[in-house]
Order: structure tokens, then C-alpha cells, then sequence
């Protein structure tokens, strides 16, 4: 499987990283070696600024290639909340030399997520929220009807270059309020009240 990661997807969080808002979705790719599934995720040792980017995550249900956007949303049935960590200090470094990011987001356990899965046909997807919280203070709030791009126009637009398989993961861009985390952090976050996940920084 692989990841899929939408970048700048909230006006708000474009403006915080001084970045223009796109008129296209800008995405990457994590490696399935990212995933962190209930465990502690361990601080590594090639960054000091490794920023959370709290998001809500889709699982793709079956093969696809050039989904049209009215039909792409046959292509999944499930999300649940991740984070995309980021290495900052990299990430700042290879976009000042215009060279790719992978370091700075595709390492190891660089993509925990949630074990609980919600199905889209029990919530209101357009009224969603989702709030994220670092030692107990809220940090991230994040409402899918600020998404500048959709699930479905996110489908449709990645599914042009890269054929969709069954388990990939896409991860849908992050709201505003970003920011390090240090060792010793918990990182919870709920989505439409129900308690999503939970991760200590080791
Ligand atoms: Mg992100």
C-alpha cells in the first residue's frame, strides 16, 4: 500500500507557512514503513523542529485510475484522523534548494493513525470536525467544509497520475495551528466527540 498526502489543503494553514493557496491539489507520497499503529512514537535524531499536522485520512476501497469526480466516491467508504509529521527544519531546507521533501515527511512512523475507523455512511462528512490536542491543549481545529479541495476532487486529480489500490491511504491536508512537539508530549485528538487516538512522544 501507499500513502497519499495532500499539501496546503486549508486556506488558513497555507498562510501560516507563508505558502500561496494552490489552484490544484499539490500531493506526496509517504512509504507503508510511516505507519504507526497504537504504539509510542520514538523522537528521531535528525531533527530538531518536528512539527504534528493533525489530518483526516481515507482509505481507498478498490482499484481505480482516472476516477471521474462523480464517481469517486465509490472509491471509498471509511475515514479516520492521522498525523503527517514533519521534520520542519528539513522540509524548510530541501524547499529553499527545491529539492523533494520525502526526508522531512517519509520517515519512519512519520504517519501514525488512528486504529478506529469511521464509517461515512454513520456522520455528516461536510459537517465534520476534528480538533487535535497537545498535552491536553487543543492546538488544531480542523471543519471539512474549509477544505479548499474535496475527497472526491482529491481522488479524481491523484487518481490521473497514480492508479488507487484497496488499503492506500490518503491523507487530506492539515487546518492551521501547527507546531513542534517535544519528548514526552501526549497527542490525542477527537473527531465529531469521539476520542480518535492517542500517542506519547518518547
Ligand atoms: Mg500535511
Amino acid at each position: 500500500m501507499k500513502i497519499i498526502c495532500i499539501g496546503r489543503n486549508y486556506a488558513e494553514h497555507a498562510k501560516e507557512l507563508k505558502n500561496d493557496i494552490p489552484e490544484e491539489p499539490l500531493f506526496f507520497l509517504k512509504p507503508d514503513t510511516a505507519i504507526l499503529k497504537e504504539k509510542d512514537f520514538y523522537f528521531p535524531n535528525f531533527t530538531n523542529d518536528l512539527h504534528f499536522e493533525c489530518e483526516i485520512v481515507v482509505k481507498i476501497d478498490k482499484v481505480g485510475k482516472n476516477i471521474e469526480e462523480k464517481f469517486a466516491h465509490k472509491y471509498y467508504s471509511e475515514i479516520t484522523l492521522g498525523i503527517d509529521f514533519t521534520a520542519r527544519d528539513l522540509q524548510q531546507k530541501c524547499k529553499e534548494k527545491g529539492l523533494p521533501w520525502e526526508k522531512a515527511k517519509g520517515f519512519d512512523n512519520s504517519a501514525p493513525i488512528s486504529s478506529k475507523w469511521i464509517k461515512l455512511d454513520s456522520i455528516d462528512f461536510g459537517k465534520t470536525e476534528f480538533n487535535f490536542f497537545q498535552n491536553g491543549k487543543l492546538k488544531q481545529k480542523g471543519l471539512t467544509s474549509e477544505m479548499i479541495f474535496s475527497i472526491d476532487q482529491i481522488i479524481a486529480y491523484v487518481s490521473k497520475f497514480i492508479t488507487l489500490k484497496t488499503g492506500d491511504l490518503i491523507f487530506t491536508g492539515t487546518p492551521s495551528g501547527v507546531g513542534p512537539v517535544q519528548i514526552g508530549d501526549v497527542l490525542t485528538a477527537d473527531m465529531n466527540g469521539e476520542h480518535m487516538f492517542e500517542f506519547m512522544v518518547k
